[in-house]
């Protein structure tokens, strides 16, 4: 029963998942950290070459299969240069703004696994020097990494091992108020892969068999465009991404509901698929809201442009300042587990 959907496992399976850094091209640990989980439940697990994760659910029906999607991996950025001054010059991994992680913690990870620790600042921070530190340009001219290390030029930053090409991730300082909000960096979309995890664990608990069998992607590329765009069975008819709601003006997303995408950046999802998501919403009592992203794409529109002839689908939890200062709150991780279970149980009819 989707009654049985527990937030606390899902917020805690959060915490454990956004505290393992992850961005776009370096996402080994987090995998392993999922695949373990699911050994843990019995279940047999296969790796892409890319670095994802497969779980399939056999189902009762082995000829019409469905694929559903979340993705681990996360924004981040690379070391681009090591400054004359000690300081890292960064490039940046996926979408999004400097000034959304100026002021930011950070790790710095060197190519023989040395973790380092920072802070994301403008070169021009101390108001007590620069006069435009309030608006000079937050760019990646003025962008830099300071080393928590006794470092005052390029060659005492090499001789700690740091050099060009390091993963940087930043700090995700997750925290769950009592007020049931769950505030963190990468919520896009490991809210989602929690969600997943979690609906996993419910399904073997109960020991009943799906009507179709499922394939489930940890996808590990997601944020640079080419995450769950292969590893497709042929005999996959629907294709489900698991990926945050947006939510701004205009939106009709929230931090308490499961939102479910009508439209993106790629175009309309498949309307079959997004009706009988809103019907299995309706009759479950779930609560919803159909909504358009104006600037987004999914893993599942990913799969539709790599070729693949799919009814394909995008529902997530809403996800507030996204890419930035995220949060959402445990309602609508509790809509979003409820809804990928009926769909999960549910008929292929779309
Ligand atoms: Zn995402």
């Amino acid at each position: 029963m989707s009654q049985k959907v527990n937030t606390k496992e899902i917020t805690d399976l959060i915490r454990g998942l956004v505290s393992i850094p992850s961005p776009s091209g370096n996402t080994e640990q987090v995998i392993r950290h999922v695949d373990e989980y699911f050994n843990k439940l019995g279940l047999e697990t296969k790796r892409n070459h890319k670095g994802g994760l497969l779980v399939t659910l056999p189902g009762e029906n082995d000829d019409r299969h469905r694929f559903l999607t979340a993705h681990v991996d996360t924004l981040g950025a690379m070391v681009k240069e090591i400054k004359p001054n000690g300081r890292l010059k960064l490039t940046m991994i996926g979408g999004f703004r400097w000034n959304h992680v100026e002021g930011e913690y950070c790790q710095i990870e060197t190519a023989d696994n040395k973790l380092f620790t920072g802070t994301i600042l403008m070169h021009q921070t101390s108001v007590h020097v620069y006069k435009e530190a309030g608006n000079a340009k937050r760019d990646e001219n003025n962008i830099e990494v300071r080393i928590d290390e006794r470092v005052e030029s390029e060659q005492d930053v090499k001789e700690l091992g740091i050099s060009v090409g390091d993963f940087v991730s930043f700090d995700p300082r997750v925290e769950i108020t009592e007020s049931g909000f769950v505030k963190s960096r990468h919520l896009d979309d490991k809210a989602s892969v929690a969600l997943l995890m979690h609906v996993i664990k419910l399904l073997k608990e109960e020991g009943t068999k799906l009507p179709f069998t499922t394939h489930f992607l940890i996808s590990n590329n997601e944020e640079i465009g080419y995450g769950g765009n292969s590893n497709i069975p042929n005999e996959t008819e629907e294709y489900l991404a698991v990926d945050m709601g947006a939510i701004g003006d205009g939106q009709t997303t929230d931090e308490f509901t499961v939102s479910i995408c009508a439209k993106d950046s790629s175009g309309p999802y498949h309307l079959g698929l997004r009706k009988h998501l809103e019907n299995l919403s309706k009759e479950n009592h779930i609560e919803y809201r159909i909504d358009i992203y104006p600037y987004y794409g999914s893993d599942a529109s990913a799969a539709i442009r790599a070729g693949f002839d799919l009814k394909h689908g995008l529902i997530g939890p809403g996800i507030d300042a996204s890419h930035a200062f995220e949060r959402t709150h445990e309602t609508s991780l509790l809509h979003t587990a409820r809804l990928i279970y009926h769909y999960l149980k549910s008929d292929m009819n779309s």
